[in-house]
């Protein structure tokens, strides 16, 4: 066992050194390699550092360096180095979290991390929080905690006897609502597309002029960052509203809620703790390892209703049981890198990832600018979006960047148009990266030199 793990510790070790040097998308002939992990069933068992050999020498050329300091796509973190050992040191533990009888250690964890994490957001003390597996989950976790609330009130039991008959519920989201947000409301039964869609303005925030009355049992999802432009809903108008209807407020704030954690970006999410529940990552802006993010809930009863169980063999005591807050039972112990990371950064330590990473956004923002070419948002947060011309230009210079390889940036449409994204979420990114970034970018933008005269 112990020159396995050591030999695993190695591996990785040599595998993140070896970040900063290597491609950040791997080359086709990696992906090809796979091939030879694709072995017929095997029949007998083999040596663990043969298994975990092939696994390094196969599989570590084919990851995307997402875990390194030059990839801006998606909205996808690192792993900061105590969160990453606490992975380690967990798998060794290999605790089921769902129960405090289960896992002592993993439950008192997680209800530390979760005050922290409360503490850093500026939401309410005594909310109840799901630790799940990401920002979907927490989503819909979320919204099953408003689903019941919503109508517990006008005297139906969700949970007992489904949607079917039940009083229907107004649910109103924005125009550029995450779709995450519309596959949770699609899982807890309010459909994908029987939304009120509120048309967003000119950053792709919520319109709050184009509400509609909040009338009856309502639910209202509001987003802290827009996974393009990072610009986050006015809830200051909404909750106030919301509140006077007795309507549920429940904000997506994947990655945004971590704007409250640095003081000069904290502006950007005031009004946000008056909503209900809210939904957040630790795997993007907090830098912990895959797959971790947190469902947090004002009214600790209305997550409790909508994700307990009782069985005879299944021991609840006093304390709070991970597994009734969870859509799952048994769970992997995802607070521990939670605790981890914090403990290690400090609150000084987060507010400076969430501003170091902002700022590597706005010198990009101001790098391509300088150089002639479209920010189509306004950077407030950590999202770049840029434009090279018309809709086929910026394709083929996406495809360079990916393709040149120094770093890695993906594309999208946002109000009709082609953008490349930039999304600087990663405690590896170092000034040094971004401008080895943004002369890579301005390279390919200027496309393949022209042949001397
Ligand atoms: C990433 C993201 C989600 C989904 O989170 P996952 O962790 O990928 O499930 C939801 N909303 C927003 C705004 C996001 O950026």
């Amino acid at each position: 066992m112990k020159n396995l793990l050591q030999s695993a510790a190695d591996r990785a070790t040599r595998y993140l050194e070896g970040l900063n040097d290597r491609r950040v998308a791997p080359t086709s002939r990696a992906i090809e390699g796979l091939a030879r992990l694709d072995v017929p069933l095997p029949e007998q068992p083999s040596d663990p550092g043969d298994v975990l050999a092939a696994l390094d020498e196969v599989g570590s050329p084919a990851t995307l360096a997402s875990a390194g300091g030059r990839f801006f796509g998606f909205v996808i973190g690192g792993a900061v180095p105590a969160s990453l050992a606490a992975n380690w040191l967990a798998g060794a533990w290999d605790q089921n979290a769902g129960m405090v009888t289960g896992s002592p250690v993993a439950s008192r964890i997680e209800e530390i991390a979760l005050g922290w994490l409360l503490e850093l957001l500026a939401l309410p003390r005594d909310a109840a929080g799901a630790f799940v597996t990401g920002g979907t989950m927490a989503n819909f976790t979320a919204i099953c905690a408003a689903r019941h609330a919503l109508l517990a009130r006008v005297g139906w039991d969700v949970e007992a006897d489904g949607l079917f008959g039940a009083p229907p519920v107004t649910v109103i989201v924005s125009e550029e609502a995450h779709v995450s947000v519309l596959k949770s409301l699609g899982l807890a039964g309010f459909g994908r597309e029987r939304v009120t869609r509120v048309p967003t303005d000119g950053q792709g925030r919520m319109r709050p002029d184009r509400l509609p009355p909040f009338d009856g049992p309502t639910l209202v999802c509001l987003q802290a960052g827009n996974v393009d432009t990072g610009a986050f809903d006015p809830a200051e108008e909404v909750c106030e509203r919301a509140r006077a209807a007795g309507a549920w407020v429940h904000v997506d704030g994947a990655f945004g809620l971590w704007a409250a954690a640095a003081p000069e970006r904290a502006g950007l999410v005031a009004g946000y703790e008056r909503a209900d529940s809210w939904a957040t990552d630790a795997h993007k802006w907090l830098n912990v390892p895959y797959d971790s993010g947190i469902a947090i809930c004002r009214d600790a009863d209305s997550l409790r209703a909508s994700m307990a169980v009782r069985a005879a063999y299944l021991v609840h005591g006093d304390r709070r049981e991970p597994c009734q807050t969870t859509p799952e039972l048994s769970r992997r112990a995802r607070g521990i890198e939670v605790w981890a990371a914090i403990r290690s950064l400090g609150r000084a330590g987060v507010a400076d990832l969430i501003e170091r990473t902002c700022r590597h956004a706005a010198r990009f923002a101001q790098g391509l600018r300088a150089a002639g070419h479209e920010v189509a948002n306004d950077v407030v947060l950590n999202q770049v979006l840029v434009s090279f011309g018309d809709d086929e230009a910026t394709r083929r210079v996406t495809a360079a960047v990916q393709a040149d390889g120094t770093c890695w940036c993906g594309g999208t449409v946002w109000k009709g148009r082609t953008l490349m994204r930039i999304s600087v979420s990663s405690w590896a990114t170092t000034k040094d990266d971004v401008e080895r970034s943004l002369e890579a970018i301005l390279r390919c933008a200027a496309g393949p030199r022209e042949p001397a005269a």
